[in-house]
């Protein structure tokens, strides 16, 4: 016989058992965001500077943009260009692991990850919508055994951050990751299981690594497309990509403006 499947809490790993400190001032943050096109607003917005002695492996694409900002020891790290397709490295396995470099290197008291999304209109989403996620998952992991099932799936909870959704109006719901843009229906099916009202390709990813280090993290998402919408979601998402990212980056000046002074605990 085998065991009874783990319920939710057991399953569910939070950070409130971080090893970091709940209650002093928070003063080193990274934000991770996977496209160049999201990350230059806020670098201008922080005026933040280019990292030229890389703390990274030499050879990896990896970028650290940073500076201080109202206090805040601020760092933007962008996964960098395909060295050899010289597009973006977006994707889960580049943001796991500049998740963890950064980590390792920088010792952050909090992550945010931060970028665009696709958004379910059934569930109420709409283009330029911002949402913080309650909770993170993986749709493209399917493993039909007991218990793996839920590994593939690889829900986490995101930082919890009742004060600071609500002073800033942002909408709240569950991210769905995968590493595809476009939507199979399996993937429809996972999504739906998961309850996510947006889609991206990092979060779950993120969030995994930050699980593992005991990083609080908070995921913010602007909508760049309506997946379940008539319009093909590439060319939807490059007609907003640019407005969208815009939005992106006064909601990240918003959250980071917000945490400038706070703690963890009141977030
Ligand atoms: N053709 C694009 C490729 C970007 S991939 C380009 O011009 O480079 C899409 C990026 O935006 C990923 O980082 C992903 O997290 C996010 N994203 C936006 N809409 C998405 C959607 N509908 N599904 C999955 N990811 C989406």
């Amino acid at each position: 016989m085998s065991p009874p499947p783990p319920n939710e809490d057991d399953v569910i790993s939070q950070h409130d058992s971080s090893s970091i400190p709940q209650n002093r001032p928070i003063s080193t943050i990274v934000i991770i965001i996977a496209m160049q096109t999201e990350a230059l607003p806020l670098v201008d917005s922080f005026q933040l500077t280019e990292d030229l002695n890389s703390l990274f492996p030499i050879g990896t694409p990896w970028v650290r943009y940073h500076g201080t900002y109202k206090g805040l020891n601020i760092n933007i790290i962008w996964p960098g260009k395909d060295a050899v397709l010289g597009v973006d490295s977006v994707g889960t396995v580049s943001a796991s692991l500049v998740t963890y470099a950064a980590i390792q290197a920088l010792k952050p008291d909090l992550i945010i990850n931060a970028g665009t999304a696709g958004g379910f209109k059934a569930k109420g989403a709409c283009i330029g919508d911002v949402y913080v996620a309650s909770e993170v998952a993986f749709h493209d992991r399917r493993i039909p055994i007991p218990v793996f099932d839920l590994y593939g799936v690889g829900l986490r909870r995101g930082c919890s951050t009742p004060n600071l959704v609500k002073e800033l109006e942002f909408k709240v719901g569950k991210l769905s990751t995968g590493d595809s843009l476009d939507m199979t229906p399996h993937d429809e099916a996972s999504i739906l299981a998961n309850d996510a009202v947006v889609k991206d390709m990092e979060g779950a990813a993120v969030g995994y690594v930050t699980d593992l280090l005991k990083v609080p993290a908070i995921f913010v998402k602007a909508v760049t497309d309506i997946v379940d919408g008539d319009k093909p979601t590439s060319e939807e998402f490059l007609n907003n990509l640019s407005a969208v990212t815009l939005a992106l980056g006064k909601a990240v000046t918003q959250v980071v403006d917000y945490i400038s002074g706070k703690s963890i605990s009141e977030l």
